[in-house]
């Protein structure tokens, strides 16, 4: 591998899923419940300034007041990212064809193991996942956001509240939920035109990462699956040590250190609030939405300050270069 196609890859040590058999369930953290209450914040208060004590608030980290006409017009022509941060499922990979296999088998086992067919555990398993059955999608929710652990955890909790030991919600929940397989060809479907996305962002001395909830074992066969690891210069995926769930800035704001790129240069793709919520409460220099994944436009628009069909119509936005004449280079 070059310098530039060996991925940075942080830490990859599993977090805490074997821990959590050795803790009670009366020390399950409450940041689940803290996480899903940012992201209600980040929506409710997405226009004000005010900030809620001990929660993080989108609104108190941006900065809404607009910069003078002459610094505007300047940055105006600096506006080509040198960074770009991809979210992967939904936004890079078809989340539908990878997940919904998976969370129809993890319910099914589920309530063959937990004993809880008659209180109907599929279904409140569903909810739980943000996964619609019958129209076998998945919607803005824990499976579309959270990482694998955090899964693991509610499921625990779920199991907990329809009766079950906690030991015998643990041992339920370790023997059903397994990693995704993102190596079948069944199910690991691309979107879009990646490698030549990621040829024109290099070819214009772009970097590249990836940032998401899901696993390094998974996110890594993914993206060796389609070919596309040696394009990518930094991974940061949910079960990495020292790394915080979207929409906190933490991963952000690590990857562009890593990257030596200011956050200002730097530009966050992805499908979901938590991902436009991680880009701006960075300060990322631009946030885009695409509709390829769980939202659709009326929940991102809010939150991004460009929303597309898919990766392939950021490109043009990322590129961005002026043309003598002023006007805007079609890249395609
Ligand atoms: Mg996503």
């Amino acid at each position: 591998m070059s310098g530039r196609s060996s991925s940075i890859l942080l830490s990859s040590s599993i977090r805490g899923w074997g821990k959590l058999r050795e803790a009670s369930l009366r020390r399950i953290r409450p940041t689940l419940a803290v996480r899903d209450e940012q992201v209600r914040t980040f929506v409710s208060k997405s226009t004000k300034d005010d900030h809620v004590a001990g929660v993080w608030s989108p609104s108190a980290a941006i900065d809404h007041s607009p910069p003078p006409p002459a610094i505007a017009k300047a940055e105006e022509s600096l506006k080509n990212a040198s960074l770009v941060i991809f979210d992967k499922d939904g936004t890079l990979i078809c989340f539908h064809s990878m997940w919904v296999p998976w969370a129809l088998s993890t319910a099914e086992r589920i309530e063959e193991a937990s004993n809880l067919k008659e209180s109907e555990i599929a279904k409140e398993v569903y909810r739980l996942l943000g996964f619609c059955p019958i129209e076998k999608k998945v919607r803005p929710g824990l499976l579309a956001e959270a990482t694998m652990g955090e899964i693991r955890e509610r499921l625990v909790h779920l199991l907990v509240e329809h009766g079950l030991e906690s030991d015998k919600a643990i041992q339920v929940v370790d023997e059903c939920v397994q990693d995704c397989d993102t190596t079948s060809s069944n199910t690991l479907k691309q979107i879009g035109n990646l490698k030549h996305m990621f040829e024109e962002l290099r070819a214009h001395n772009v970097k590249i990462a990836v940032c998401t909830a899901d696993s390094r074992r998974g996110t890594l066969g993914a993206l060796r699956g389609l070919g596309l690891e040696q394009y990518i210069d930094i991974i940061v995926c949910g079960d990495d040590a020292g790394t915080q769930p979207k929409p906190s800035p933490h991963n952000a704001l690590a990857i562009c250190k890593a990257m030596g790129v200011e956050p200002a240069d730097a530009f966050m793709v992805g499908d979901t609030l938590a991902d436009m919520g991680m880009g701006r409460s960075a300060k990322l220099g631009g946030t885009i939405g695409v509709l390829s994944g769980v939202a659709k436009e009326v929940e991102l628009s809010p939150m991004a300050d460009h929303v597309v069909v898919d990766v392939g119509e950021a490109l043009p936005i990322l590129l961005k270069r002026r043309n003598p004449a002023g006007g805007a280079v079609r890249l395609s």
